[in-house]
Formats: C-alpha cells, sequence, structure tokens
C-alpha cells in the first residue's frame, strides 16, 4: 500500500539505531521515521548527520521513562510501530551500575508498552512493537554445545542480560495478556563504524593505533559471535515488515571467534593498513582478570529467520573487519570527540 507510516525508532542516535534509522529514512521516504533518543553518554547525533535534514527523519530528545511524555508522542506523532533499540548496553557498566540497567531496559521498555497498548487500542490492526535483544539472555554455552535456538530457555548472568531478559517477558506477555502486535529478535555482537569506544572492537582498534595497552579478559578464551551492524539493520527491515506477530527470531553471524584470534585479527589489521612491520602491536596484548561472572562463549543459530525470509549474513567477517578498522582510522575526529569527556574518566577507573 501507499500508506504511510509512522515509526517511532528509540535508541536511533546509538550505534545499532544510527544504522537502523538511515537505512529506513533512505529506503522508505513515503514513512515518517521518528527518532526518540535521550542522548545519553551512548547516544550522538552525529552519527546521523548525513540524514538528518531528509524531509521523513524527525529526532525528539526524550527518555522511555517518561511515559507522559511518551504518551504525548505516541499521540501527536500518530505512532503505528515502534522498533525499540533505546537502553543501556555495555555489560562491564551493568556490573558497577545495575539500578540504571533495571530503569531503562526494564521500566523503559515497560512505559513503552504501557503507551503503545494505550494509544493504540481497541483495534490493533496495522500496528506493530518490535523489540531488540540480546543472544545474552540466553546464558552461556561450553566450546560444543549447539547454538542457542530460538526456544532455549532464559539464562541471563550479567545485571545486563538479566535486564534484557526481563524486558522481553515484558513484550511476550504484552502479547498474550493485552493481544499487542509485538516481534522480537535477539542477536549475537554487533561490530562496524559508530559504535562507542567502550566496546571490545573500536576500543582495540584506537589503542593499537596509539600504541596503548590491550586489556583482555583472562587467557582471551572466550567466544563471541560477531555480526556485522549492516546486516543486523537489514534483518530489521526484514523482520519489522514481513515477520510474524507474537514471535521471536535470532539473528547471527555463523562467525564464532576466540577473544584472542579476533584481536590479533584486528592487530594484523591495523599494523598492514598503518604500513608498520607485521607483528609490531603483539606486544600491546596484556592480560587483566576476568570479568565476573563472564560468560564462555555464545552462538547463534539463525535457521529460522533464514529459512522464512531469506535473510543470511552478507557481509564477510575480512572485509567487515576491514572496513571497520579503516573507518575508525579515517574518523579520527569522531573518537577524540567522543574520547574526550566523560568517557575518560569512566575508561581511567575501569582500565587504569
Ligand atoms: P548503544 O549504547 O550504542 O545505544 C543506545 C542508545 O539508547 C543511545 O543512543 C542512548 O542515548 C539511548 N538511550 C539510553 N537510555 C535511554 C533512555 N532512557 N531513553 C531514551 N534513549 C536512551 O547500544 P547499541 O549497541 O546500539 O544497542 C542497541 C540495542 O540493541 C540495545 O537494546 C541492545 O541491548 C541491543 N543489542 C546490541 C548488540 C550489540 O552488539 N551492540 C547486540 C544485540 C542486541
Amino acid at each position: 500500500t501507499n500508506l504511510q507510516r509512522h515509526i517511532l525508532i528509540t535508541g536511533g542516535a546509538g550505534f545499532i539505531g544510527s544504522h537502523v534509522v538511515r537505512l529506513f529514512v533512505n529506503a522508505y521516504p513515503h514513512d515518517k521515521i521518528i527518532n526518540l533518543d535521550a542522548l545519553t553518554y551512548a547516544g550522538n547525533l552525529e552519527n546521523l548527520k548525513d540524514i538528518e535534514d531528509k524531509p521523513n527523519y524527525t529526532f525528539i530528545k526524550g527518555d522511555i521513562c517518561d511515559y507522559e511524555g511518551l504518551l504525548r508522542i505516541f499521540k501527536e506523532h500518530s505512532i503505528d510501530g515502534v522498533i525499540h533499540l533505546a537502553a543501556e548496553s555495555h555489560v562491564d557498566r551493568s556490573i558497577t551500575d545495575p539500578f540504571s540497567f533495571a530503569r531503562t531496559n526494564v521500566l523503559g521498555t515497560l512505559n513503552l508498552l504501557e503507551a503503545a497498548r494505550q494509544t493504540w487500542q481497541p483495534d490493533f490492526t496495522g500496528k506493530r512493537f518490535y523489540h531488540i535483544s540480546t543472544d545474552e539472555v540466553y546464558g552461556a554455552l561450553s566450546f560444543d554445545d549447539a547454538a542457542f535456538c530460538e526456544t532455549n530457555r532464559y539464562d541471563p548472568h550479567s545485571p545486563y542480560s538479566a535486564s534484557k531478559a526481563s524486558s522481553d517477558h515484558f513484550v511476550r506477555a504484552y502479547h498474550d495478556t493485552y493481544g499487542l502486535p509485538v516481534i522480537l529478535s535477539n542477536c549475537s555482537n554487533n561490530y562496524g563504524p559508530y559504535q562507542f569506544p567502550e566496546k571490545l572492537i573500536p576500543l582495540f582498534i584506537n589503542n593499537i593505533r596509539h600504541n596503548k595497552a590491550l586489556p583482555v579478559y583472562g587467557k582471551g578464551e572466550n567466544v563471541r559471535d560477531w555480526l556485522y551492524v549492516e546486516d543486523h539493520a537489514r534483518a530489521i527491515d526484514l523482520l519489522f515488515h514481513k515477520g510474524k506477530s507474537g514471535e521471536t527470531y535470532n539473528i547471527g553471524g555463523k562467525n564464532e571467534w576466540k577473544n584472542i584470534d579476533l584481536i590479533k585479527a584486528l592487530i594484523r589489521t591495523v599494523d598492514r593498513l598503518l604500513k608498520r612491520p607485521e607483528g609490531s602491536s603483539d606486544k600491546l596484548i596484556t592480560y587483566v582478570t576476568d570479568r565476573a561472572g563472564h560468560d564462555l562463549r555464545y552462538a547463534i543459530d539463525s535457521s529460522k529467520i533464514t529459512h522464512e525470509l531469506g535473510w543470511h549474513p552478507s557481509v564477510a567477517f575480512e572485509e567487515g573487519i576491514e572496513n571497520t578498522v579503516r573507518w575508525y582510522l579515517e574518523n579520527q575526529e569522531w573518537l577524540d570527540r567522543i574520547t574526550g569527556g566523560e568517557y575518560q574518566k569512566y575508561y581511567e577507573k575501569m582500565y587504569g
């Protein structure tokens, strides 16, 4: 149909959110894309400079914990679709400050669900509430366990994953109790441009560049699955438009890496692009005390979205890493502005 949709994207100034906003603004010029973001330390409107003047794009600075504010936005903008990405997203921060994770991830999600229900009822036709979650809700795998399926039981270990698990349960409860047309996806680790440099890949690229130590948790044996962020954004587009209401879909890169091997790949790529002798940055690797409750391995079985909707990751890891390293090396000012302020104090507290 030609009907214009009014899609509220929360957390659109963050890492994944900015890629999702860009994709929707460019791909759906007849839809109105409203980006709601509180601009916490992790939110950066610079991530969206290239699309901010587009006529179908609106930014609203606001907190998902402000229920009255959400009601106003739903009514004023006749919101009929939600793609919910706003969250506190960093596991290490959740260990030092669990309350802000419960506040934003649990209560914030509940506020959004309730604002949607109140403004959309009694007729949910044409409406959709899409909640973005993580594979970390499923807990940890050993090296030879099968990858997580949508039917795995929840077993979160960190305050971050516990808060995301809780929000997922609220989303399903709104479907089962009130009939809210929800959809959920649980994705593995994302990487790519515009990721806040407290996360492993941008942090380490920047440290290698500046000959700073690379703090590796434990022995670097933990395994993560990595997905290029634009592949995640494409999956979100597909699920928002074609996924089945009430369903959960796992999204992953079929791309498991031991932390230490990933770090060595980053070192090789940065050294090569900076024309340094091979192996010259290996000495930066510094083993530090393991993260408390550190999950050994995550792996995701994404055959459901592949079979139902034909999605599969399109960016090979070598290509994705090359693009990503290149982007951070070429966007030093973006990094400098971020690492200048508050973030620096946090970094010093965490890593000395
Ligand atoms: P991010 O930290 O880069 O961005 C989060 C955004 O949410 C920021 O722009 C921030 O300002 C905003 N925000 C935080 N609290 C808010 C509040 N109370 N009200 C409104 N806005 C608020 O996070 P990300 O890595 O882009 O993750 C986005 C979503 O995807 C999260 O829900 C996260 O759990 C999920 N996820 C992330 C990954 C990953 O690898 N990064 C993997 C799977 C799922």
